[in-house]
């Protein structure tokens, strides 16, 4: 199969709005883990050894003419892609590099695996906003889920959850993906309450599968089982899932008109527009990103958010 680009997008995240994502892995899939319920498929290749997965001048330089498309207008840029993005040696070369390039928040997605390693950690702390994924409160349920590399223990993730919030100054949005009849008992979920209390993320967020799994067989939870397992969170997680974001954000078809008369007021980032005139959070992107591509909005970003404004 060919290698996937290595700058893909902007892409509408249900996350993080629209998403620059650059990919320092390529094809096949690497990663620490094989998740049962990983929409990628299968890991190909699962390890732990950190390599140039592709040139990181291969990626330097796709992310540089990307950048300067003329028409492109995104939100945050995120390193994510065909596996586990920390697995890449240089990652901390391109971060630092992207963050020469843009003004745009820095995202990492990640599956936790790495992050005991101190090394990791400095490279990764320019970042902006790091997502992390814990979907387990127990080792067992752990190794039954994620199906990690051999030598890599529940408790060094944990450790390195931990010692990421001590040392980390940006935002951690942690994801739950969660999974009926593996991950979703009260024991389990207890287990991660408390194991979520020690490491203080910013947001705490729950999913569940939505496109098909690696493995066959899994389950999605229903959205009321979802937002119940929410309530047990302190403070209270949110519930990301496709089928949460369609209710909450409304099903009305977004208006130009009504954006720059709200916008006339005052600036705002993308999913307070979608909220504040109910509509929905897909759409909403799409049209501000025409208007900015008209000329007719402004954007800034400001405490890690972009704004738009007249
Ligand atoms: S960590 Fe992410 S990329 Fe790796 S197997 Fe799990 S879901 Fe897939």
């Amino acid at each position: 199969m060919k290698r996937l680009p290595a700058v893909f997008g902007p892409v509408k995240s249900r996350r993080l709005g629209l998403s620059l994502g650059v990919d320092p892995l390529g094809w096949p899939k690497v990663c620490s883990f094989d998740c049962l319920y990983c929409e990628i498929g299968p890991t190909k290749v699962h390890t732990l050894v950190r390599r140039p997965y592709r040139p990181t001048s291969e990626i330097k330089e796709a992310l540089s003419q990307k950048l300067q498309a003329p028409e492109l207008h995104y939100e945050v840029l995120t390193f994510a892609g065909s596996g586990e993005p920390t697995l890449h040696l240089e990652l901390g070369e391109l971060i630092a590099f992207a963050k020469d390039l843009t003004d745009r928040p820095l995202c990492l997605l990640t599956n936790s695996s790495l992050l005991w390693k101190k090394e990791l950690r400095q490279e990764i702390k320019a970042c902006d906003i790091i997502l992390p994924s814990l979907d387990a409160g127990r080792e067992e349920t752990f190794y039954l889920l994620n199906r990690p590399v051999k030598g890599l223990s529940f408790l060094k993730i944990i450790e390195g959850l931990k010692k990421l919030r001590e040392e980390f100054a940006g935002e951690i949005w942690l994801e739950i993906m969660l999974v009926e009849g593996v991950n979703d008992s009260l024991e389990e979920i207890e287990s991660l309450v408390s194991l979520v209390k020690r490491i203080a993320p910013e947001r705490v967020q729950l999913n569940t599968i939505d496109r098909p799994p690696a493995y066959v067989g899994l389950k999605a939870l229903s959205l009321k089982r979802l937002e119940e397992i929410a309530t047990l969170f302190e403070p209270q997680a949110e519930v990301i899932s496709r089928e949460a974001l369609q209710k909450k954000g409304g099903k009305r078809s977004p208006q130009r008109e009504e954006i720059l008369a709200l916008l006339s007021r005052r600036p705002c980032p993308s999913e307070e527009i979608a909220q504040a005139l109910s509509y929905d959070y897909q759409k909403t992107l799409a049209i501000l990103e025409e208007l900015v591509k008209k000329g007719q909005l402004k954007t800034k970003v400001y405490e890690r958010k972009l704004f738009y404004y007249l």
